[in-house]
């Protein structure tokens, strides 16, 4: 059987792609520290799978880790991931997404000279490429990197120190960069599984600026497909973009969703309006990948349209009450994110 280890397979991909990978018959190895935005659901004893919670600093346990199972593929998704958090404290971001990534290359390299090679798939984001402002344009993979926020910049630097680690050590390693994701658990301080929380409240739906901003949704099992087509096809030392090509703003997207929940025959309360809130500082306007690469090199498409994929959405977090109702509201009201 094949294992696989999935790091960060306790946050919102990484539930999705541990079980993606299980029903897809690999045994899965899963690398947590359980920050705040992990869920303990996927913790729990499942066939071929194993769980440990340690960080990926940890140099010692992850190098013992992976010499004692030994993998054929580390999918890489632990990361600090909250743009609002890194505003208010970069050095978590610092520390897990540049050092820790840092610390896999270097026992991946230590493995290497002891003749054993195992591929990395490192999850990125389109956020790299920065600001995409003009409204036909789209990012390719050779777009320059123009990193925005603490947390676009982290991850960039770990793209390029992936790729520095391929070229000079010949590591095994690709990349993907992949739009907005949504679908099940997902941690309610991000925009669609805030929205659905308040909206399940009567709370108002706060939006940065006047909801004009456009990002590229993508349902989260589109991406899990694409990262094991990557795996089993992709290049070593290349980039993959991962995006749906569906772009929204944010005021459509919400009313998309609640247009989904009427359908569903949610009750929608009086206090469920749209408030629009201070923007965050060196907020993005626009984030719009090309992703022809993926399509014509690994014969990868996103199947599943914004309305499939909210129908899907909502059902799941209907279903899973106790998944919103066990984190405290405090996550995701707040204000966060406009210290300077
Ligand atoms: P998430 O915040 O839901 O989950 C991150 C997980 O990583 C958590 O379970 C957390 O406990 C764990 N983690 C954090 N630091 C760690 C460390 N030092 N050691 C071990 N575990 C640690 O995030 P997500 O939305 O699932 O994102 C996963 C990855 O995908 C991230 O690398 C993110 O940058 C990338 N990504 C996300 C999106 C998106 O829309 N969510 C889009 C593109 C790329």
């Amino acid at each position: 059987m094949e294992k696989i280890i999935v790091t960060g397979g306790s946050g919102f991909i990484g539930s999705n792609l541990v079980n993606f990978l299980l029903r897809r018959n690999f045994f899965v190895i899963n690398i947590d520290k359980l920050t705040y935005s992990s869920n303990k659901l996927n913790i729990k004893n499942k066939k071929n799978y194993r769980f440990f919670k340690t960080d990926i600093n940890n140099r010692k346990k992850i190098f013992n880790i992976i010499n004692k199972y030994k993998p054929s593929a580390i999918f890489n998704l632990a990361a600090e991931t909250h743009v609002d958090r890194s505003i208010d404290n970069p050095q978590e971001f610092v520390l897990s997404n540049i050092l820790g990534v840092f610390n896999i290359l270097e026992v991946l390299r230590i493995l290497k000279k002891k003749k054993k090679e195992i591929k990395l798939i490192h999850i990125s984001t389109d956020e790299v490429f920065g600001d995409i402002k003009k409204s036909k344009e789209r990012s390719d993979e050779n777009y320059p990197y123009k990193p925005s926020s603490p947390y676009s910049a982290t991850k960039a630097s770990a793209d390029h120190l992936i790729k520095s680690y391929v070229r000079t050590y010949n590591l095994k390693a690709i990349i993907s960069n992949c739009s907005n994701n949504y679908g099940p658990f997902q941690f309610p301080e991000k925009f669609l599984p805030k929205m659905i929380a308040n909206i399940m409240k009567n709370k108002p739906l706060p939006v940065y600026a006047k909801g004009l901003n456009s990002r590229e949704w993508i349902y989260v099992e589109d991406h899990c497909e694409a990262l094991l087509k990557i795996y089993k096809r992709g290049k070593s030392g290349e980039s993959y973009n991962v995006g749906s090509n569906k772009n929204m703003k944010n005021k459509d997207l919400i009313k998309s969703l609640l247009k989904t929940m009427k359908q569903k025959k949610i009750k929608i309360g009086n206090k469920v309006k749209i408030k629009f809130v201070k923007d965050r500082p060196g907020h993005d306007f626009r984030y719009a990948l090309n992703s022809k690469k993926i399509s014509k090199k690994i014969n990868w498409k996103s199947k599943t349209n914004i309305k499939k994929g909210l129908s899907l959405t909502v059902d799941w977090y209907l279903k899973n009450k106790k998944f919103l109702s066990t984190i405290p509201r405090v996550y995701y009201e707040k204000r966060i994110g406009l210290k300077l």
